[in-house]
Formats: C-alpha cells, structure tokens, sequence
C-alpha cells in the first residue's frame, strides 16, 4: 500500500499523540449498573461561557467506523481531542457498491492503490435495453473510483489510529446521559473477543461528547430519541467472474433501469479487482427485492454467465435526515443521519464529509479540546451541512420523482444522457459535488434534445404497442 499521507486542516491544530496516552476506558468489575460506577468526575473550572477543561483534552466517542466514523476520528484527534472510535467488526465490508467520487479521491487523500477500478465508461441501459455510454466528456485523469468497503474502512480506520485516536473493537449497547450541564456520557460496549457465539466483555467509557456513526440502524439515533427516517432497501450478489469475462468490465460499469429492475430504483454492475457487484434496490416494493434482483441478473445476461455468487447482502439506505440530528452533545452523521443522495444511493462521500465536518466543528467550538463543547457547536456542523449540501439533496429528490415515475420517462432520461452536455452536467456533478453550469445555447440544445427523445420515445412506444 502507498504511504499514507495526512491532510493538514486549516484552523485545526496537529495534536501530538503522546498526549492521547491516559484515556478513561473502564471496566466494570462483573457489570455494574450506571449509578453504581465511580465514574472520574469531570475537573472543570466555571467560566462565563463553556467551561475550560484542566488538566486533559476533550473527550469524543465516535460510534462506527464506516467512512463517516473513520473520517471524524481522524479529524477529532488531529485536532487536540481525545478520541475513542468504537467499532463492532474491524473486517467489516458494509453492504455496498463501493463507487466513490473523484473529488473524495483528493479531498480525504486517498492512495491509489485502494481503488479496485477506475471507471470511464458508464453505461446505461434503458427499459427497452437501449443502451447510451456516459464518459466521452471525461478528461484523461477523470474516472469513477470502485472500492472495496473493507479496504476503504479499514484505511480511513487506521489513518484515525496513526493521528492518535483510540480503537476500540465493540459492540456499543446503551449510553448514559449526563446529569448535569457539562458532566459525562456513559457509553456501554461489549468488546469483541474474535469467537464467534462467545460473549464479550462488559465495558464503558465516560466521554463528554458522542458521534454516532454506525449506519443507518444507528443505536446512537435510538439513544436520542433522533427520530426515523424512510428508507430503502438495497440488495446486492458479488460475483466472481472468469477472467475473460471480468475483462469487459475492466473500467466499465452499468446501470440498468426499467420496472423489472425496480420500480424506484436502479440496478447497478459495479467492478471490483475480482468480482463484480450486482445489486439493485426498492422503496415501495420491499417484498419483491429478490424477484428485481433476478431480473437484474437477467438484464445483465451473458456478461455474467459461468460467475460464481461468493456474498449476497442487503441493508437499507435512508432516504432524507432524521428529525433530530444533534441532541446535546451527540451529534449524528452519515447514514445514522440519513445522507444519502436519493436517486443515486449515493452516501460515501456524504458519510466521510459530514463525519470531518462534525469533528471540525468540535475541534473549532473546544478550542483544540481545551473547552467544553455546547450542542450550539455541534449544531453549526448542521448549519454548514445544510447549506452546502441542502439545495443538491433537494433537487435530487425531484429528479427522482420525475426519473423513477415511468418506463416512458426513464427512456427519455436515457436518451437524453446520449447527449454531450448531459454527459458533461451529471458527470461534474458526481465527480466534483459542484453545481452543474449550463450557457443558454447548452440549454437550448439540450431542450431540443429533450423533445426529440420524447418524440422517438412516443413512436417506439406506439411501434411496441401495433406488435
Ligand atoms: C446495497 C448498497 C449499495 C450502495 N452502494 C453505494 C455506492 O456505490 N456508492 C456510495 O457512495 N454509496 C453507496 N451506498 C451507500 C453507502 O454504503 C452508505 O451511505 C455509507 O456506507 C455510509 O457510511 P457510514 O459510515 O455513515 O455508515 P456505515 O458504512 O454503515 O458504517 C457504520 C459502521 O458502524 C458500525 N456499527 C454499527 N452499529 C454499531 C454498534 N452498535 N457498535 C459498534 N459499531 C457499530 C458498523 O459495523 C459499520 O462499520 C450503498 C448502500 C447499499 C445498502
């Protein structure tokens, strides 16, 4: 693997790790319950504003190491706090097509080397199979990146570990509330002992603020009574292909869309080094998955054929933010706050982007750990988060209402996509996360464009209709 290199955060300060050495981790003597632990109270000295802390750093628990956890314990230790990350399964691979922007590529300096696959050419396959192939716009340096979550977790879990947070391999149970303004969670965890079917050991840990990270049936969000949110549910195959076969999607991924596929959703063929992912999702019609994703498999056809399934996994993607996504001093990022672009399922880049800009708030409103945070810090995270992603997440939501209405509407969004500017538009604003430009000729081509493809449409439609 590359050597790892660290992305300096303007206004944050490097932490060295030496300080990170005493922590609070305590283990129960059998398990105790809460108000029968001697828990190490907080030295804090009373100040107008929040209090300043002696004689340590601010403690943070980041709850799940996905992309969102590994993300702001990477930030949170750089940054002067006293970082704990808890995750359940440090092999974890998390359900997932893995297809990262190339903007994430630079932003969270990943190296090279944990990119499976770097797609340039997206093909999409309409309902009457009519194919159009996003890409040609692409500058030489421009792809797609396909990686294996357990690399990309793993990788941003360690590059946490190395800035001085602390891991600790466990299920987190419950938490414990303060019972004053600025006293200390309470965070339960089982450890995780590596025996399948053996229990681990009860532990907890006294931290004063929470990041819940873990995913869409985050406890952390049940914890704070955050609310629900709709969600989707999303199946995928990993198939191992032979070699003559894994050849065609050598940098070369596909989407299908249609009914068969999914009424609300996409399939999707994502590469891997060995494999392909195969997968496909559903809103309104959860009961069906497995028959949308035989159809998938169908779509897909020949490409597939003499693959071995080696994983099958579903897990659900939220849909739109909690109700509450900062209570006190917990705040919720990633799925566990419900970042997922709908339309698109797409929630890595979200998940490592609002886990940094959270653990940047906290670094910002403790001053480097030196003060106790409020829940008007934690809440800038939102305030930033909301205007910087709110208005994307918005329009996609419409887009999708008007993509995933009808086979009809998905044959013109497809030939649609046959068109240059179109490419050039969706392609920005995946890889860049920027707000497509458009000058009024593009526009007007475009509008052109668009009729022509619901006219063809139509008379496809009728010509299917007279057979
Ligand atoms: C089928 C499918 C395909 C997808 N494809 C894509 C794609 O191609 N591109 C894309 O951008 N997005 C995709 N997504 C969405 C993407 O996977 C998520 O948005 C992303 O994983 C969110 O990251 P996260 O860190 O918030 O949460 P997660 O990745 O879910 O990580 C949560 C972590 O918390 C841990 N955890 C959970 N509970 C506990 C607990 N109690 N104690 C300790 N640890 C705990 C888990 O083990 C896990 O490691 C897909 C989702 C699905 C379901």
């Amino acid at each position: 693997m590359a050597s790892i290199t660290f992305k300096s955060f303007v206004g944050l300060n490097t932490y060295s790790t030496e300080k990170h050495r005493h922590h609070s981790i305590m283990t129960p003597s059998k398990y105790l319950v809460p108000n029968q632990l001697h828990y190490r109270r907080l030295n804090v000295v009373a100040a107008k504003s929040s209090p300043t802390i002696t004689g340590r750093s601010l403690r943070v628990a980041v709850v799940g190491g996905g992309p969102a956890g590994g993300a702001a314990a990477e930030t949170l230790a750089k940054g002067g706090i006293e970082t704990f990350l808890i995750e359940r399964k440090m092999e974890n691979a998390k359900p997932c097509g893995g297809s990262i922007p190339l903007c994430m590529v630079k932003e969270f300096d990943l190296p090279l080397d944990i990119i499976d696959r770097r797609v340039t050419q997206l093909k999409i396959i309409s309902p009457s199979n009519t194919a159009v192939t996003i890409g040609k716009t692409l500058k030489p340096h421009e792809y797609i990146g396909m990686v294996r979550r357990e690399v990309l977790d793993a990788y941003l879990r360690d590059r946490a570990v190395a800035s001085g947070a602390t891991i600790i391999n466990g299920l987190f149970t419950k938490m414990d509330k303060p019972e004053d303004e600025n006293a200390a969670y309470v965070l339960h965890y089982i450890t995780y002992n590596g025996k399948v079917g053996s229990a681990g050991e009860s532990m907890c840990i006294e931290v004063d603020a929470v990041i819940g990270a873990d995913g869409a049936n985050s406890s952390v969000a049940k914890s704070i009574d955050a609310g629900d949110y709709e969600c989707l549910l999303g199946i995928q195959e990993s198939i191992k292909l032979p070699e003559n076969k894994m050849q065609y999607y050598q940098n070369l991924a596909e989407m299908y869309v249609g009914s068969d596929v999914s009424p609300d959703f996409y399939g999707w063929v994502y590469p891997k080094s060995d494999h392909v992912d195969v997968g496909t999702g559903t809103l309104r019609n959860k009961p069906d998955i497995e028959n949308f994703q035989v159809a998938t498999r169908n779509r897909v056809g020949d490409k597939i054929l003499g693959g071995e399934i080696i994983r099958v996994e579903a897990h659900p993607m939220p849909q739109h933010p909690r109700p509450r996504r900062v209570v006190e001093r917990v705040a919720l990022v990633g799925d566990a706050a419900g970042y997922i672009m709908k339309g698109s399922g797409e929630g890595i880049y979200f998940a490592a982007k609002s886990g940094r800009m959270c653990a940047e708030a906290i670094v910002e409103g403790s001053e480097n750990g030196r003060k106790m945070v409020t829940e008007g810090d934690l809440s800038s995270y939102l305030e930033k988060w909301d205007k910087t992603y709110g208005p994307t997440f918005k329009k996609m939501g419409v887009v999708d209402k008007v993509f995933y209405r009808s086979n009809l509407g998905k044959e013109t969004v497809v030939a649609l996509f046959g068109h240059e500017h179109a490419q050039k538009m969706i392609l920005d604003s995946y890889l860049y996360k920027k707000e497509a430009t458009v000058n009024h000729l593009e526009g007007l081509q475009l509008v052109v464009h668009t009729i022509g493809s619901l006219v063809n449409v139509n008379r496809l439609n009728k010509e299917t209709t007279k057979i």
